[in-house]
């Protein structure tokens, strides 16, 4: 049997090797500079088949587990943060279809197919002031005679906003006041009422062009709906599948920016030099114990991802704890990134504040993980009740 080390090592060579890497890092500097979209960095993913990964076998694709998607996001955002933090809402979407399927739930499975004829997936859930996120919604849902709904609202942060086909999304009906519920589904990009917002110009992060959508009574067709649930904390496979997915995915995008921090601030020690010291400051103790604490403190990130990754892949049933483990992981993750991008910029020292450095790109790349959901602050009250409610 083929150990999982090999294995990684295989997928990265096939997926992402060290050349594709090198492009993708020297075009992500152009991207965060010129505020566009990675169009190069799409095109050579889209052609080594990377936004098929997760596609089972029998529908046409390679079926990796999470845990392999995981380690090839680290390794890809280690080189271009923006265009894995964007491409991983597709890679969300097919891995959701893929985990429902694994667990005898069909109802996602037109994805697989879509995806195989060149379908990009968009993940459209985030709105302004939901904290709710996806137990409840600010779209309105109206039902319409054919048994779908009509959807007005506005979704924000929507990645990969100028290539998606697909977006899945959700929107609340108040038809029964007794009984409000979310729906969710796909709408297709053609349909009328769907229009991007021409306003991005943010701190980090800038090339997944994650651009506001509107829906202005968008048709949401009945057979493009795959769920239907109350409103409130109600569980669901649908709506773990993504949870899980997606704080794992989007941990692992800060695991690989906090690693590649780690580099530029090793090799801007062993660049610098000290006059006191009279030699590198890779031989000045006070920075190499700064770089050393970082990367010690960074070991837990990708081994908790992982753990998790794995778990999620062979079912371990960890119940109500899930959502602990999951958002911890993530949060994790993204303080990582934070800490290690600002001890890559006092590794680097002044060079590395200059706006076009990697340094000081990472640091605000490293930022947008402040803001996905649920923040510090959103997670607090559920890991001190775990602790201390009955
Ligand atoms: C880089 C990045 C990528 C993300 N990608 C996704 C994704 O693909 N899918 C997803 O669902 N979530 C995505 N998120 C969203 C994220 O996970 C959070 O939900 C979001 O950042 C929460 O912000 P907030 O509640 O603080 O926003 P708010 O402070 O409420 O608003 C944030 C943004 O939304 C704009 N906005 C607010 N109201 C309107 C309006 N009525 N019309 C138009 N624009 C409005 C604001 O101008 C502001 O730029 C992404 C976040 C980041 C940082």
């Amino acid at each position: 049997m083929t150990d999982r080390l090999t294995r990684h090592a295989e997928l990265a060579e096939r997926y992402l090797p060290d050349e594709l890497l090198a492009r993708f890092r020297t075009r992500a500097a152009v991207y965060d500079r010129e505020n566009r979209f990675f169009d190069e960095d799409f095109a050579e993913l889209v052609e080594r088949g990377y936004p098929l990964l997760f596609v089972p076998e029998r529908h046409g694709g390679p079926g990796l587990s999470l845990d392999e998607v995981s380690h090839l996001q680290q390794r890809l955002a280690s080189a271009a943060p923006a265009t894995a933090l964007a491409i991983n809402m597709h890679l969300m979407c097919t891995g959701v279809a893929k985990a429902m399927t694994d667990r005898g739930d069909h109802a996602l499975d037109a994805v697989f197919a879509e995806a195989m004829a060149g379908e990009i997936f968009a993940f459209g859930i985030s709105e302004p002031s939901n904290d709710w996120v996806m137990q409840d919604s600010r779209t309105v849902a109206t039902p319409n005679e054919d048994g779908g709904y009509t959807l007005k609202g506005v979704k924000i942060f929507t990645s990969l906003s100028p290539v998606w086909t697909r977006l899945i999304t959700h929107g609340r009906d108040d038809s029964d006041p007794e009984h409000p519920t979310l729906v969710y589904g796909f709408l297709t990009r053609d349909a009328p009422g769907i229009a991007v917002s021409d306003q991005w110009d943010v701190m980090g992060m800038r090339a997944s062009q994650s651009r506001a959508t509107i829906l202005d009574d968008v048709r949401l067709d009945p057979q493009r709906i795959v769920r239907r649930i109350p409103v409130g904390r109600v569980p669901d496979l649908l709506t773990f599948a993504i949870t899980s997915n997606f704080q794992l995915l989007i941990g692992s995008v800060y695991a690989g920016v906090a690693r590649r921090a780690l580099m530029l601030g090793a090799e801007g020690l062993r660049r610098r030099r000290s006059a006191k010291a009279g030699s590198s400051l890779a031989e000045v103790p006070e920075s190499r114990v700064r770089l050393a604490d970082a990367y010690a403190e960074f070991l837990a990130v990708p081994a908790q991802l992982e753990a998790y990754c794995r778990d999620f892949d062979e079912r371990v049933d960890h119940g109500s704890d899930w959502p602990l483990l999951l958002v911890s992981a993530r949060l994790n993750a993204s303080t990582a990134a934070r800490r290690t991008a600002e001890t890559a910029l006092l590794c680097t020292g002044g060079a590395g504040f200059d706006d076009g450095s990697e340094a000081s790109r990472l640091f605000r790349d490293a930022t947008a993980g402040l803001f996905h959901p649920p923040s510090a602050d959103a997670a607090r009250p559920m890991y001190a009740a775990a602790l201390l409610d009955d």
